[in-house]
């Protein structure tokens, strides 16, 4: 290396090594100061651009069970999105944002749900929290990994002169790079002692304990999260009864025990209806009344869909014990809308709502 007047020049021999700003090593780019956004942003448009060719294999509306379709997505699109992701550092708001857009768009296509449905329910509804949630879970099995190496390596060496710089250097709060963002994450979940543990008493987890350890961390965090958003809300009142487990929506969950394709789609129109609150009165389209809970008039009151309904219910008494339906029939109206809805669906729910589903459809 030889400094002139101009640029600091690197050579092997006497051939100069040209300058970049960015390089592509095993698949993943790195560019020269070490931000990341763009990385996001490209994992984002090939995660489109791989969701888009799942389109011939049928998932769609209409297509594949919404859940297995999202079974899919995940095995073969996030794997591939999430290349490298172990290294993404210095990423700004937006481009997070942009990756869990990306989510939305997958689960939206897997069920048909219009571009402005609720975020707090998207993804959710089919068993998946914050996709960044799966970058920190694989940042954190990373570190352990690296941890966990054998000093006979040079990339050990150099984090452990990276980990004591950033722990004990005069640097440590403008450094940037895969440790300070660790810290970070680990802060975030208060599990920041480990790096301690690691600094002073070389402890380190083994692999399937921590990996048990913050899978459970992660879990709580997003559930308790993705809980409070729900229940903060007026407009997910409905939604937070139905969806009150962990998981998949009951609903979408009864939807993939079925066989006909057709009553598939029935459930997926029921999880749909769980999911629409209005804000002001509307005029039922079929007995002229107005209703500031459509559905549940739809579901329980409309004098205009009565034989739907005695079909529904009819199903309803015929699948769940006779005590069960009497505590059914002494709930309130909006505590009926919601079971009919999902609530406890794995109890009573049956083809017989079917008829009622498709009927209601046409006048939404
Ligand atoms: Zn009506």
């Amino acid at each position: 290396m030889s400094e002139e007047c101009g640029p600091i020049q690197c050579k092997i021999g006497s051939d100069i090594i040209p300058m970049t700003s960015q390089k592509t090593y095993a698949g993943i780019t790195f560019t020269h100061n070490l931000q990341s956004s763009s990385s996001i942003f490209d994992a984002c448009v090939k995660g489109r651009t791989n969701l888009n060719s799942l389109l011939s294999i049928g998932i769609h509306p209409n297509g594949l069970n919404p859940v297995l379709s999202f079974n899919i997505i995940k095995s073969v699109v996030y794997s591939s999105m999430l290349y490298g992701c172990e290294l993404w550092n210095s990423y700004t708001k937006q481009a997070v944002e942009e990756l869990e857009r990306t989510q939305r768009y997958a689960c939206r296509r897997c069920i048909g749900l219009p571009k402005t449905s609720s975020t707090a329910v998207t993804a959710q509804c089919l068993g998946s929290f914050d996709m960044w949630s799966e970058v920190e879970r694989r940042k954190l099995l990373f570190w352990n990994k690296l941890c966990l190496g054998g000093p006979k390596f040079l990339w050990k060496t150099l984090f452990i002169i990276r980990l004591c710089q950033f722990m004990y250097g005069s640097s440590s709060t403008t450094q940037i790079g895969f440790l300070p963002d660790i810290y970070n994450i680990m802060v975030k979940f208060n599990i920041e002692s480990f790096i301690n543990d690691y600094v002073l008493n070389i402890f380190v987890p083994p692999m399937l304990c921590w990996k048990r350890f913050i899978n459970r961390f992660i879990y709580d965090f997003y559930y308790i999260r993705w809980t409070d958003k729900l229940n903060t809300r007026d407009e997910h009142k409905r939604y937070a009864a139905i969806h009150s487990d962990p998981g998949i929506n009951p609903i979408l969950q009864l939807s993939t025990k079925q066989i006909s394709q057709q009553h598939v789609w029935d459930l997926v129109e029921l999880f749909k209806y769980s999911i629409s609150c209005e804000n002001e009165l509307v005029i039922c389209k079929i007995c002229e009344k107005t209703s500031k809970d459509i559905v549940l008039h739809f579901i329980l009151e409309c004098p205009g869909l009565y034989l739907s309904r005695d079909k529904m219910m009819d199903g309803v008494v015929n699948a769940i014990e006779v005590l069960s339906y009497v505590q059914f029939s002494e709930l309130s109206i909006e505590d009926q809308c919601s079971f009919l809805l999902g609530d406890h669906s794995h109890v009573y729910l049956t083809g017989n709502i079917k008829g009622m589903v498709c009927e209601m459809e046409s006048f939404l």
